[in-house]
């Protein structure tokens, strides 16, 4: 479905990605781990056409996507959930997951449909939908942003460190929710530097080292890995 190769991207002087290379293929979940500052925000921010590589090719259902306008890339279906929970904060919970709706991927006679669907998953936000945004918790919004994201019917979800910031339990809401959305059929690239639950979750991961990818593999073997497991995993 996705393809990103020899990914090149500067910011100035600096070279954030040399040479990335990584797939996604339909109905996966692919984790993009590494350390602070590793390229992995840059990748996504790359794909969703809100930078322009210097170098390499990123073809998203085998048609290259690399200087098209991001708007135009949402709308093919590639939804990103950045960092940071941006949440609107004077409106409420049900206008800012009808705001999902504006890549134009989902009509108006869709709406209610779309809104049942992020109900059945986040059942917290039904009970929250006339909360203005400002007013929810960390884990609130970050359900919310997710739901939100729902509402743009992606075919590609892309999770920029959503477990950032949130209590333990609720970090599991967060995979748990991340592996009802696998099981419901969506593709979904997660940058995680929980790399543990990550895994837990994904099919595929890859590890990000100063712009370029270091390893690669699946899921579970990954967390098998002692070299994993010491570096990136916490465990031995
Ligand atoms: P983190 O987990 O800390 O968010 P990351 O893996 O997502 O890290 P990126 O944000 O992609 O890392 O950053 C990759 C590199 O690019 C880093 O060296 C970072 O300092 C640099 N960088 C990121 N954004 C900018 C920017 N707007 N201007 C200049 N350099 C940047």
């Amino acid at each position: 479905m996705l393809s990103v190769r020899d990914l090149d991207v500067r910011y100035g002087e600096i070279r954030a990605l040399r040479g990335v290379c990584m797939e996604v293929a339909q109905g996966e979940v692919v984790t993009l781990l590494g350390g602070n500052g590793a390229g992995k925000s840059t990748t996504l921010r790359a794909i969703s056409g809100l930078l322009a590589p210097t170098g390499g090719d990123i073809t998203f259902e085998g048609e290259s996507i690399v200087g098209r306008r991001p708007e135009e890339i949402a709308r093919m279906g590639i939804v990103h959930v950045p960092e940071g929970r941006q949440v609107i904060p004077g409106l409420s919970v049900l206008d800012n997951l009808r705001m999902g709706t504006s890549n134009g991927r989902m009509s108006r006679k869709d709406v209610p449909a779309g809104l049942e669907r992020v109900f059945a998953v986040f059942p917290r936000l039904y009970d929250l939908r006339p909360r203005l945004g400002w007013s929810l918790s960390g884990g609130e919004q970050q359900m919310l942003v997710i739901g939100r994201a729902m509402m743009a019917n992606p075919r590609l979800l892309m999770l920029d460190e959503p477990s950032l910031g949130l209590a333990p339990i609720v970090v599991r809401e967060v995979f748990r929710i991340i592996g009802e959305l696998h099981e419901a059929g969506l593709t979904v690239l997660l940058v995680e530097q929980n790399a543990y639950q990550a895994l837990t979750v994904a099919d595929r991961g890859y590890v990000v080292e100063t712009g370029t990818v270091v390893v690669s593999g699946d899921a579970r073997d990954l967390l098998d890995d002692d070299q994993m497991r010491s570096a990136y995993l916490g465990r031995t």
